[in-house]
């Protein structure tokens, strides 16, 4: 999509802090990261919320979550623990209308969320 955000970060046409990628995903880390690691991780493909995914997505979002688990060990903490989250519209906060999963960690966090 021309216009957002994730989708030019995705493309390489504005620049980010890249943690890792594959065919179907980039990983890279928040701007404003809310905890010693926080990490987003996006598809390639837009899908502008989680009401926008598809029957037929299935190992497209699978993907992202064994990428946060393969990232939380590469960050150093799987053992320590972490959350990922997925935002979706106004009432969560959603900022950025292309799907991400944020891979928060390194502290301790509360329950419930803000
Ligand atoms: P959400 O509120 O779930 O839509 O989260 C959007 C996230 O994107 C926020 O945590 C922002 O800090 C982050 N963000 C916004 N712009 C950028 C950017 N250019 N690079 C990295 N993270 C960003
Ligand atoms: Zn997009």
């Amino acid at each position: 999509m021309a216009e957002c955000l994730f989708c030019k970060i995705a493309a390489g046409e504005i620049p980010a802090e890249k943690v890792k990628e594959a065919d179907d995903w980039i990983a890279f880390r928040d701007i404003s990261p809310q905890a010693p690691t926080h990490i987003l991780i996006i598809p390639r493909e837009h899908i502008a919320t989680l009401n926008d995914i598809e029957v037929g997505k299935e190992a497209l979002l699978g993907k992202l979550f064994l990428a946060a688990k393969q990232i939380a060990g590469e960050e150093g903490i799987a053992e320590s623990g972490y959350r990922a989250v997925v935002n979706c519209n106004a009432d969560a906060g959603q900022a950025v209308f292309h799907i991400h999963m944020h891979l928060l960690g390194g502290r301790e966090m509360g329950w419930p969320p803000g």
